[in-house]
């Protein structure tokens, strides 16, 4: 665990938030800053008893939530987008305190959660006619399931809390809400919003630390888990749930593939390209993690992501020059430090970045590889960090196979000036959402998920809300 920062007050004006009350509890956890690698706040943890509580909270609060009209439930999501936006700026320094990304990136953050949520209530999610003649009328309604569980991750807590929550709740559920134990405070402070807004137990917000999650997922008073974060865990919350026949959503891990035509323009495309691989130093699952380009257009490329790498300002988030933080964790930081001697060691090319900083902070800088093997560590895991390879092709069709070739199948994208090859190719490959000449761009009104390994389910979308629903027919003899 990382020092205490010398002379500085540590913050711990945080609460867990149980059937409508502010709690503390009799453990708690340390959150370091990313940019001082120093714990800088201490707040409350929740163990077994705190999630009894908040669970029997949010099965009692179930029966009256589920009666309200769509249309009242959806009056207080608006409430929430409106006082995230009227909080923003306290809120985005904390994330940025916590999370490590700089300050513009946490309003952003807080922008995109609100209004991506926000936006998905006015999804209608009508009782759907089978049948009508005679002798039968047949229809399918969606009814909320009870309880949802929402785990999340520290690379982007706000907004991966958000939209499950918004999701759950605009359906008639209620929910326990847990953040990762390296970044709590947003969520925690979020706590205190909801419970100005939305009536006792309907929500509650629980830190903890991973066994807090797997709690959540055996606990026989939950009836569904929403969860974001890695491939392995998810793997583990999926058994964990099946004892139980919880329903999943699982958000995953990812290892997105950039296929690069050789008619594009290379400076606009490389600018596009760098931010989608390298914003929140590449803690995103659905950054751009492999690129593979054409090889009239490679060095090209290649020269222009370099110098997109070399210009980027790396720094503390809470200075307005910065444009990339630090790594979350200490974990992470090794982990990708691991990864970059690795690749070193093997003897690809450096075109920019490779150099581990002295601390403190877990600092690394924006670093873009070539002469990568594709069965290296690299291409074949997700970094979940600021370095990316670059590959060359000549034929589509084996950029296409060696792209899908992966367990991984979150997203990925084609760039080209001819649009409708495009969008051929992109079909093509083995992902949840296949984007052309551009990457990253997500909305309420459409279906975000992993296919293979980066996931089940997906989330926003009336598809994305009727996970929150279980079906029933109801089924009626005329005669
Ligand atoms: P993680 O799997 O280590 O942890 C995620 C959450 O799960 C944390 O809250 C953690 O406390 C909890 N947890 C840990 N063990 C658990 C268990 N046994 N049962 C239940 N919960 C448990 O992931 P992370 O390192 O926090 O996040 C990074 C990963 O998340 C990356 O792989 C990234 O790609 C993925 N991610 C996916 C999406 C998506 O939408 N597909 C979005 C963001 C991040």
């Amino acid at each position: 665990m990382a020092e205490r920062a010398q002379n500085v007050a540590l913050r711990t004006d945080f609460s867990l938030l149980i059937d409508g009350e502010l709690a503390q509890s009799g453990q708690h956890l340390d959150v370091v800053d990313p940019a001082l690698g120093a714990v800088f706040a201490r707040c409350p943890a929740a163990g077994r008893a705190e999630l009894d509580r908040a669970v029997a909270a949010a099965r009692r609060a179930f029966p009256a939530w589920r009666a309200r009209p769509f249309a009242e439930r959806a009056a207080l999501v608006e409430k929430l987008s409106q006082i995230l936006r009227e909080r923003q700026g306290t809120l985005a320094e904390l994330l940025t305190r916590e999370q490590g990304k700089p300050l513009a990136q946490s309003v952003a953050e807080i922008d995109r959660g609100a209004a991506q949520s926000c936006g998905m209530v006015g999804i209608e999610i009508p009782v759907e006619v089978i049948a009508d003649d005679a002798d039968k009328h047949i229809e399918l309604k969606y009814r909320p399931l009870g309880v949802v569980g929402i785990i999340t991750p520290w690379n982007a807590p706000v907004n991966l809390a958000l939209g499950p929550l918004v999701s759950a709740l605009y359906t008639g559920n209620t929910a326990i809400l847990k953040p990762s134990p390296y970044t709590p405070l947003t969520t925690l402070k979020l706590g205190e919003i909801l419970n100005e807004i939305f009536p006792a137990g309907v929500v509650n917000v629980l830190a903890g630390g991973d066994e807090l999650g797997a709690a959540m997922t055996a606990h026989a008073g939950i009836d569904k888990i929403s969860f974001t974060g890695s491939v392995a865990t998810g793997k583990k919350v999926l058994a964990s749930a099946a004892a139980t026949m919880k329903r999943v959503t699982l958000e995953l891990g990812g290892n997105d593939p950039a296929i690069v035509l050789d008619d594009v323009d290379v400076k606009t495309v490389a600018k596009k390209i760098f931010f989608a691989s390298f914003v929140n130093s590449g803690q995103v699952c659905m950054a751009i993690k492999r690129i593979y380009a054409h090889e009239r257009i490679y060095d090209d490329l290649c020269a222009a992501l370099a110098e997109e790498a070399k210009k980027a300002k790396v720094g503390n988030g809470l200075d307005p020059a910065t444009e990339l933080g630090p790594l979350q964790n200490k974990m992470q930081y090794d982990k990708v430090v691991g990864l970059i001697e690795d690749t070193k060691k093997a003897g690809a090319k450096f075109l920019a970045g490779g150099e581990i900083p002295p601390g403190p902070g877990y600092f690394l800088p924006p670093t873009i590889v070539t002469d990568v093997a594709d069965d290296s560590r690299l291409v074949q895991e997700e970094q979940f960090g600021p370095i990316v390879p670059i590959l060359k092709f000549s034929d589509v069709e084996d950029a296409l196979r060696r792209a899908n070739d992966t367990r991984y199948g979150l997203s990925g994208s084609v760039w080209t000036k001819d649009l409708q090859r495009g969008a051929e190719i992109a079909a093509r490959l083995e992902v949840g959402t296949a984007w052309v000449n551009q990457h990253r761009t997500t909305s309420a009104f459409v279906p975000f998920g992993g296919a293979k390994e980066s996931g089940l389910g997906r989330q926003y979308s009336v598809l994305g809300l009727k996970s929150y629903m279980e079906p029933e027919v109801v089924s009626v003899a005329k005669r």
